[in-house]
């Protein structure tokens, strides 16, 4: 299995839209009746962050009693979030779990760098600052107008773990959210002719550290929105002067149009990504299709070969949140992972993900390749 990339060339970016507030212009201070109703809404956000982010870690069994989670900040909004909703988290969590959070400072031309130690600080949370000037070595072995992306981000990798292990991590938290998930997905299937995405949980291909990504629920817009609210103090992601992925930009505007045309068409993307039915795909590797014999056995929901699939409207993910058995942050940490139905599936190799299908069901599907997903980045 490789490394899990970090390149953060897109995810957690300094979008414009997470810059901090600014104060406002206009002469006119808010009415109190619109200041209480954005009271409202940020009450809201943050609970609808507080509970997703606890859905992920809970359904792929991501934070354990006694963890030591090392936080990946960049600077950039998704990282921010990632601390703030896992400090709040922990604060109410029914078991003990610490966390650090690290930052690895590259020497990026104008890298402020005490914007990190001092906002760190303040929040009384244990940090740590790696210094390392992978920026210079980047940018020396790397011929010009060649995308520095690829080396950086094995190089910050070969550092963080490190880094995790000095600290005695025994998890390591990227900020990736549900649309870096989405995206990773679309390109590896665009380009890397793979049904393949951005796995919630994943074990390093030294075998030596779980890499999770407790955001892997939660839209950018959420961050977006939160790091406003939040006022945190953004570090711009382009001081290295790398472009940013142009397959990853092309994929986020289709992304972000159907958002606006076709409301529900990527969350019901997303939530195929838990649905996986390999005897309906094509993977010998992942079905026995050589010895597929009929069972006799009637199966209500098996398969009508002569019918058409019925394909219903959008399926809210929302919807989903809300059916969940345990709603609050502190009744789905307490919650005991769901028993595999019996029967249901069998893994197929020792390095099967487990699927939690919305019916309670477990299915299993290998990772033959390992984590090789295209373009990816710290949180
Ligand atoms: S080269 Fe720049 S954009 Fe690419 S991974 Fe490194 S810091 Fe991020």
């Amino acid at each position: 299995m490789s490394l899990p990339s970090l390149d953060h060339s897109s995810a957690d970016t300094m979008n414009p839209q997470a810059t901090p507030a600014q104060p406002a212009a206009t002469s006119t201070p808010p009415s109190a009746k619109a200041q209480a109703r954005e009271r409202l809404e940020n009450n809201k956000l943050a609970k609808r962050l507080a509970r997703e982010t606890t859905r992920a870690i809970s359904d792929y069994n991501m934070i354990e009693e006694g963890d030591r989670v090392m936080v990946c900040l960049s600077g950039g909004k998704d990282s921010y979030g990632l601390l703030d909703i896992l400090m709040r988290l922990r604060s109410r969590a029914p078991f003990h779990f610490d966390i650090v959070a690290v930052n690895l400072d590259q020497k990026q031309p104008g890298f402020p760098d005490h914007i990190l130690p001092e906002y760190l600080r303040s929040l009384d949370v244990p940090f740590h600052i790696e210094t390392q000037d992978t920026y210079s070595i980047v940018t020396r072995v790397v011929p010009e107008g060649k995308t520095m992306c690829s080396l950086c981000s094995r190089l910050r990798r070969g550092i963080l773990y490190r880094v995790a292990d000095e600290l005695g991590a025994t998890k390591i938290a990227l900020g990736h959210h549900r649309d870096d998930i989405l995206a990773t997905f679309f390109l590896n299937l665009f380009y890397g002719g793979k049904l393949k995405g951005m796995p919630p949980k994943l074990v390093s291909d030294d075998g030596r550290h779980t890499v999770i990504r407790p955001l892997a629920y939660v839209p950018e817009r959420d961050l977006i929105a939160y790091a406003r609210h939040m006022q945190f103090p953004i570090i711009p992601c382009n001081l290295c002067g790398s472009q940013e992925n142009l397959k990853r930009q092309e994929v986020g505007r289709m992304i972000a149009q159907w958002d606006k045309e076709q409301p529900g068409r990527s969350w019901n993307i997303f939530n195929a990504l838990s649905r996986v039915v390999p005897s309906h795909l094509m993977d010998r590797e992942l079905f026995d299709f050589a010895g597929l014999k009929p069972t006799g056995i009637p199966d209500e929901e098996g398969d009508k070969a002569f019918d058409g699939d019925e394909f219903q409207g959008p399926e809210s993910h929302q919807a989903q949140a809300d059916a969940s058995v345990a709603s609050t942050p502190e009744a789905v940490m307490a919650a005991t992972p769901a028993t595999p139905t019996p029967g249901a599936a069998v893994p197929l190799k020792e390095t099967a993900l487990t699927f939690i299908r919305p019916s309670g069901k477990r299915t299993v599907a290998t990772d033959n390749a390992g984590d090789k997903q295209a373009d990816q980045q710290p949180a």
